[in-house]
């Protein structure tokens, strides 16, 4: 098992765990380097950092950046051991922020008009920081009320194109958020490469490998191999692609909570032979711990 864990979430963003609770759950499991990676918000990271140290665990800086590549996919680009303090990194992901509010106004409309009141309420009740209001919010909103059974099984019937609670909308250029996480000295990831969708069918081959040439060509260096949220035949894919691409492999549980994740942290089943994990852009071949994230923001 891999003690690695590069994609996790606070409440912050849209966990359920402050940033220090979740690293002591991390630490607890067995995790020994955490990746706190959230939504378009890197505030998280100090307190998160510090708890590490205690923890006795090491702490890589991370965000996960909502973009749009083509007009109508969405995509996540982890960035790894970035520099939250770096201008154009931090403007960068205040500006995807800055949409949200609209949306979720927008969700709120498309759910009333579906006979759902009082969701715009409900969510901001479950969102600990009001910018990054999003679908995961307003998922617990819909638990909560009765209207479903749990947060994976609203994005069946809600929040997903073509049904009460979808609205389209434009993040990050590709190429800004790839720029933004090497400008601060980071690693950009795509994230979960089994996940995406155009309208509600999974993104094709093809069309995956026109987005993995362009992530590279603008400065992409990694893919999520494994993920809490991959079966193991799409961890498979993901890894031929890392070889087919040259790509390093990294690998998170996507942990957003208890009893909310698809995968508890420290949890992750080992890479597929001939990965490389991503660890070497920082600690180098073969690994010299503590090498570059020491002391990081
Ligand atoms: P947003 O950035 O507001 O569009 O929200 C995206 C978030 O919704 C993801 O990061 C997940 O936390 C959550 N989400 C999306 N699809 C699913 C799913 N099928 N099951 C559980 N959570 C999901
Ligand atoms: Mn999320
Ligand atoms: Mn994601
Ligand atoms: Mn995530």
């Amino acid at each position: 098992m891999l003690d690695y864990d590069l994609h996790s979430h606070s409440a912050v963003s849209d966990g359920t765990l402050t940033p220090a609770e979740l690293v002591g759950h991390a630490a607890e499991r067995g995790v020994k380097t955490l990746a706190l990676t959230d939504h378009d918000d890197m505030d998280g990271l100090p307190e998160a950092r510090a708890a590490a140290a205690s923890h006795g665990i090491r702490f890589i800086n991370g965000v996960e950046i909502s973009v749009t590549w083509r007009n109508n996919i969405t995509v996540h680009v982890v960035g790894l051991n970035v520099d939250p303090r770096h201008g154009p990194l931090a403007e960068g992901v205040a500006s995807v922020r800055r949409g949200r509010g609209e949306r979720a106004r927008k969700m709120a409309e498309s759910l009333a008009a579906a006979g759902i009141g009082g969701a715009l309420e409900g969510a901001y009740r479950h969102a600990r920081n009001p910018e990054l209001i999003g679908r995961t919010h307003f998922a617990r909103f819909l638990v909560e009320s009765g209207r479903c059974r749990d947060v994976a099984s609203v994005f069946k019937n809600f929040l997903i194109k073509g049904k009460p609670g979808y609205v389209a909308h434009d993040w990050a250029a590709l190429s800004d958020a790839v720029g933004w996480i090497n400008g601060s000295g980071g690693v950009a990831v795509l994230a979960h490469p089994g996940r995406y969708t155009v309208g509600r069918k999974p993104l094709g081959k093809p069309t995956m490998r026109e987005l993995l040439r362009e992530f590279i060509d603008l400065g992409g260096r990694a893919i999520e191999v494994v993920s809490g949220s991959h079966t193991s035949q799409q961890c498979a894919d993901a890894a031929r692609y890392a070889a087919e691409f040259g790509l390093l492999a990294s690998c998170g549980s996507d942990y957003h909570g208890p009893g909310e994740s698809y995968r508890d942290l420290g949890q992750l089943p080992d890479f597929p032979l001939d990965c490389r994990p991503v660890w070497e852009a920082w600690e180098g071949v073969g690994g010299t711990p503590g090498a570059q994230d020491v002391g990081k923001g």
